[in-house]
């Protein structure tokens, strides 16, 4: 199959991200990616019957064995984890043997850190089956499970040797998950590149359509973007945050509507239009600009409003925020489309407004 690539590289390390449609029925692609002789596959119930067996047979040089996981956020914890490291066990996975993580970011982040506790870290491939996790979970190396208290809690760095994303599975997502995703792609755009956002702009429609070449461009530039801003700065220090454009907005509107009310990538959208509000009232975003975004994130069919909870409310939520650093919030603004600044110097009277009129 012909196909995109991009390379990361991190550190001494590089690996590649192969983009394009039914790579994951590829056995020669994936004979020449992936090199662990023994395979434990890990999915969920959702995908497994859409993608275990096409997965499996094209496998074929291997040995894969394969854990099938209950679908669902809630499900992403220590004990679910445990039930990875029973099949890696009983299934007696050696240190040269790899785990590949089939299924969107919940399937990643667990199967991720599986591997990077087994035996002290073994290898793990990423394919990646909804949007989100192609354009963003999948890139960066961060895995996790969550505790009860809090999101990512319990995780580890640990890179995957490659990341095959196959975007004709994306045909089969629901529309509300493939728009989500959508919301992190106008935030590459917004933050990083304003020629990428006039591009969704003149694509928004073929896009929408799930058209093979609008899909692996937007792929392909997300992940560009997403390697660039996490291969300057691996540990998130300084570039990495603006990745969380809408995100400590977003963080409010999920933990308040109780998660899986909103989606992550639908909570990132109205945190986003909330970011570039406030961006407004300080002066650097034009107003034109900010009716730009919402449009596009409109045209996506995501919100752009989040639920009325309550500026005071919503100021606790996002003080719980483990981005906050010193009491102080620091927020990711927009200084034009296409230029994003972390900031904490802003003033508290423009927040103020934001928040209000907003929440
Ligand atoms: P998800 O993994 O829950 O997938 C969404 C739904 O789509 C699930 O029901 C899943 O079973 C289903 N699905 C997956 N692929 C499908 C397909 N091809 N066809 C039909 N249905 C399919 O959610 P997500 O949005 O992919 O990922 C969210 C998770 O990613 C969160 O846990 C979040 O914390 C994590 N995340 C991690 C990073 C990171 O850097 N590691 C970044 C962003 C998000
Ligand atoms: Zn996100």
């Amino acid at each position: 199959q012909p196909h995109e690539r991009v390379d990361i590289a991190l550190g001494e390390r590089s690996y590649p991200i192969l983009i394009g449609p039914h790579l994951l029925e590829d056995d020669e692609l994936l004979s020449e990616h992936i090199a662990a002789r023994n395979l434990l596959i890990v999915t969920n119930e959702t995908i497994a019957p859409l993608y275990l067996r096409p997965l499996q047979t094209a496998l074929k040089q291997q040995r894969t064995a394969a854990v099938v996981l209950p679908d669902g956020e809630q499900y992403k914890t220590l004990d679910t984890l445990s039930r990875i490291f029973d099949a890696l066990v009983s299934e007696r996975m050696n240190r040269d043997a790899a785990v590949v993580a089939l299924g969107g970011g919940v399937i990643g982040d667990m199967a991720g850190f599986a591997a990077a506790c087994y035996q002290r870290g073994i290898d793990y491939i990423q394919v990646p089956t909804t949007l989100l996790a192609q354009v963003d979970s999948s890139v960066g190396g961060k895995t996790a499970v969550n505790h009860p208290s809090a999101k990512n809690m319990i995780g580890a760095f640990h890179q995957p040797r490659c990341v095959i994303a196959d975007t004709a599975t994306l045909h089969t997502l629901p529309e509300r998950e493939f728009a989500a995703g959508i919301a992190e792609i106008v935030k590459y755009g917004l933050i990083y590149d304003p020629a990428f956002f006039v591009w969704l702009e003149e694509h928004a429609e073929a896009l929408l359509k799930r058209l093979d070449s609008a899909v692996i461009y937007a792929v392909r530039r997300s992940c560009e973007i997403k390697a660039e801003v996490v291969g300057i700065d691996e540990r998130e220090h300084g570039l990495r945050a603006i990745l969380n454009l809408g995100h400590t907005f977003g963080h409010a509107i999920e933990t308040a509507s109780g998660y899986g009310n909103w989606l992550h990538g639908e909570a990132v959208a109205a945190g986003m239009v909330m970011a570039a509000d406030l961006s407004e009232r300080l002066g650097w975003l034009p107003g034109a600009d900010k009716q730009r975004a919402i449009a596009l994130l409109k045209r996506f069919n995501l919100p752009v409003d989040p639920p009325r909870i309550g500026a005071e409310r919503a100021r606790e939520l996002m003080g719980l925020d483990k981005k906050v650093l010193d009491g102080k919030l620091r927020l990711v603004l927009l200084r034009s489309l296409g230029k994003a600044d972390v900031v904490s110097d802003y003033s508290g009277e423009a927040f103020a407004a934001t928040m209000r009129t907003h929440f």
